[in-house]
């Protein structure tokens, strides 16, 4: 494990400009050596020589929304509910194909049983070819609302229950989602978010209080401004945040992870699929309300992370790049994108030790065949995938 990816253009993930001409050194797994590639003293015969002129080398990238136990898709939601076994095996295939499109580390964010836990840890033991994966088990909803696989509660204790027992399974965050009533569940009276202010905050309390982030599923305008004010580490989706609630998210350093990828897939399944007209306009109210609150996000200084939701929604596996270049059609710049897909996602995932190239470092790296920077479609040519200093892809 003695590598040399000599002659390239270094982005190292900190927002400094990318340097030409430079050569970085691995051994054992981690970044030994970091300088201009005319200074580097080794013997190139005992080292595995990758070139990269003409290339850009950034850092791993970090999809901060997936889940592996769906391939996404046209039906996503009916793929949780096949049985096990299947479930199983395809969530071990689907994390080797976003490995291979770039991503190293993956922020699980539910899945049926807690398979996600299980996976994360064969991943943790090298036997499955995987990001590093940081799971959170089994996702956390008021009953009568999201979705008949995620873990239930009614009252208070139910909610504290549920977040210790994804925490002593193993769960690496924990994930809870904030929704209006299914279909004929709504008992009289009862308010249109039945996970309100009052439960969220006591959820966040739980998992701070042991040590854990907590990420906040919200996506509609009621959900999303009780999340935006909740203090939780990450809303997610977010689609309908209005200018208070992103104020809120700025000053209490809550992280957006706009999962844009969802919409953009379920318009093209509108039309691939030939869906019914009402999941025809959601589609499109996602994409006007997701674009202006990305946009807005921007604005207002909120700090945003870069997550596909593949799986969650429409979106397939392997896609980051497309996310990316929804971040820059809203207006960020590509090096906000990239930011988003590295140093912000460690930070918000807490990997002080990956999301940047720096001596010491981890060697999670993403070889490019073109200049990210310039043109973000840059992610799609990915010519060496490198994990744990490792050539992976
Ligand atoms: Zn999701």
């Amino acid at each position: 494990m003695h590598l040399l990816v000599d002659d390239v253009q270094l982005w190292d993930g900190t927002g400094s400009p990318a340097q030409p001409k430079m050569s970085i050194e691995v051994r054992d797994g981690r970044i030994h050596w970091i300088g201009s590639a005319s200074q580097w003293q080794g013997n190139r015969a005992t080292v595995r020589v990758v070139d990269g002129r003409a290339r850009t080398l950034i850092p791993g990238l970090m999809d901060c929304h997936v889940h592996y136990s769906s391939p996404g898709g046209p039906e996503w939601i009916a793929r949780f509910t096949d049985p096990l076994p299947e479930i199983s095996m395809r969530a071990i295939e689907l994390a080797e194909t976003s490995l291979r499109s770039g991503v190293t580390t993956a922020r699980e964010v539910g899945a049926p049983n807690g398979i996600s836990i299980r996976l994360a840890r064969a991943a943790r033991a090298g036997e499955i070819r995987a990001p590093n994966i940081r799971a959170a088990g089994t996702w956390i909803a008021h009953q009568g609302t999201y979705v008949s696989f995620a873990r239930q509660f009614g009252e208070v204790d139910e909610l504290r229950n549920a977040i210790k027992t994804e925490l002593e399974a193993g769960a690496d965050l924990i994930k809870v989602a904030l929704a209006g009533w299914n279909e004929g569940a709504r008992p009289q009276d009862a308010p249109d978010i039945p996970f309100d202010k009052k439960l969220l905050a006591v959820a966040v309390e739980e998992a701070h209080k042991a040590g854990f982030k907590i990420a906040c599923h919200a996506n509609d305008p009621t959900s999303c401004q009780i999340a935006a004010h909740a203090g939780v580490d990450s809303l997610e989706h977010g689609m309908f945040l209005e200018a208070g609630d992103l104020e809120a998210m700025a000053k209490n350093k809550t992280c957006l992870v706009p999962t844009m990828s969802v919409w953009d897939a379920m318009l093209y399944y509108a039309r691939a699929v030939d869906w019914p007209e009402a999941r025809k306009k959601r589609a499109e109210d996602l994409r006007q309300g997701s674009r202006a609150a990305v946009t807005s996000a921007i604005k207002a200084g909120v700090r945003i992370a870069l997550g596909t939701d593949a799986g969650g929604g429409a979106a397939r596996h392997g896609r980051i790049a497309r996310e990316a270049e929804l971040m820059v059609e809203c207006g960020m710049e590509p090096r906000d994108a990239l930011i988003a897909a590295t140093s912000s996602a460690a930070s918000l995932i807490g990997e002080a030790e990956r999301g940047t190239i720096g001596e010491g470092k981890i060697a999670d790296l993403v070889l490019l065949d073109a200049n990210p920077l310039e043109s973000i479609g840059a992610l799609r040519l990915i010519a060496a995938v490198f994990q744990d200093g490792r050539r992976v892809a």
